[in-house]
Formats: structure tokens, sequence, C-alpha cells
């Protein structure tokens, strides 16, 4: 990828271990998210345009991270807050319709499929690159634990040696205990890592504040 090699080679002298963001950075869904939900709330007898739903939900996601934001530890998290997160983002997006609980239950198992989701060409390079350089690969997602079956699924999740979720690892990015819990998990130092990620505050910012090293992608 020539952004990151124009900086010199990939990874950097004394980069251990690359740890990837997973969704925007590796693999995005496909359909979009807001199609994913069209055609699922259709099913159920909900007439609702993926353009309204893509707004409501934005909206939704950010109300839940403002949820886990203000929580007291700030960012942690759990398989059941996951779940609730997810529940709670359907019935805003759906307006709390009676049937939203339905529409929660097939979008859950949908988004738990590998066919459900498509590579990254510049993060996939990136996968590759690190892996040629005899540095190893590792997934660390803010995804639940969801990731860890669609991981072996397709490529190039599949060739990461470490998979680590939220609901497993217990807290969020861009939480410090998030990155404390990764590199005790790796036996590494936070220099001896690189996460690469798609956002700007919860990969970039987030990682360098824990002292690891970061770039940012797609
Ligand atoms: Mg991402």
């Amino acid at each position: 990828m020539a952004a990151a090699t124009a900086a010199g080679r990939f990874p950097p002298a004394g980069v251990q271990a690359v740890v990837f963001d997973v969704v925007g950075t590796l693999v995005e869904p496909w359909p979009p998210v807001a199609v994913a939900y069209e055609q699922a709330a259709l099913r159920h007898g909900i007439a609702c345009e993926a353009t309204t739903i893509a707004a409501r939900f934005a909206a939704a996601w950010r109300r839940q991270e403002m949820v886990d934001a203000a929580a007291v530890p700030a960012f942690a998290t759990s398989r059941a807050r996951e779940v609730g997160r997810w529940r709670a983002i359907v019935a805003d997006v759906f307006s709390d319709a009676p049937q939203s609980e339905a529409v929660f239950a097939e979008l859950w198992e949908h988004f738990a499929a590998a066919a459900a989701w498509r590579p990254l060409a510049a993060g996939s390079e990136l996968v590759h690159e690190a892996l040629r350089a005899g540095t190893a690969v590792v997934l660390a997602s803010n995804f639940d634990e969801r990731l860890l079956t669609i991981a072996p699924r397709i490529e190039p999740l599949s060739l990461a040696g470490h998979v680590f979720a939220s609901s497993e690892l217990g807290w969020r990015k861009p939480a410090p205990e998030f990155f404390r819990e990764v590199e005790a998990r790796l036996g590494h130092e936070p220099g001896e890592l690189l996460l690469v990620g798609d956002d700007l505050e919860l990969d970039v910012a987030a990682a360098r504040r824990a002292g690891w090293r970061s770039l940012q992608i797609g």
C-alpha cells in the first residue's frame, strides 16, 4: 500500500505484532448495513427505506456509544452488553415497532455469518505485507464474540494468529484497558505493537494514548 510504504517499511522496525481493527479496516458489511436492515424489516412487515434507516442507524449507534462512555468504568463490556447494544439500536431504528425484537434476532444472526461480510483490499494487502515480513498478525475489534466464528471463514481474517473480540476482552476501544488486555495476552510491550484501523479516534488516537504505534487506513 503506497501510503504505508512511502513512510518506510511496513511494519516499522521493532513492531512485534500488527493488531488490526476489523470492521472498516479488513472487512465491511455487504450488502451495506442499511440494506440488510431494510430487507430484514420487510420480512417482518416493516417498510422503511434504506436511506432513512442509514440516518437512524447512525444516530442510534452514537447513542449507544454515549451510553458506554458514560458508564462506570467507561467502555467496559460483556456478551450481555453487546446483545443489549444491538437490541437497542434495532429498536431505535424501527422506532420501537412491536416486531423490532424479531428483526433484531434475524439481524443478529445475519451479521454472525461470514456471507454478510466482504474483504477490503487495502487492509488485506497490509495483512499480507506483515506476514511476509514475519510479523504476527492479530485482530482486536469492538465487534463481539460473533467475530470468533466469522474470522476462520473469511480471508484475510483467517490469517490472524489471535482474534480478540470486545465482549471477550471485557472492554471496547477507546478504553485504555482494551489495549492493556491485548498487551497482556500477547506478552508484548506497548511500543512493540502497531494498531491499524479506520477510525481516527477509536483506533489511531486511542492506540497512541496507550503507547502503541498506529496507522489509519480506509
Ligand atoms: Mg473499524
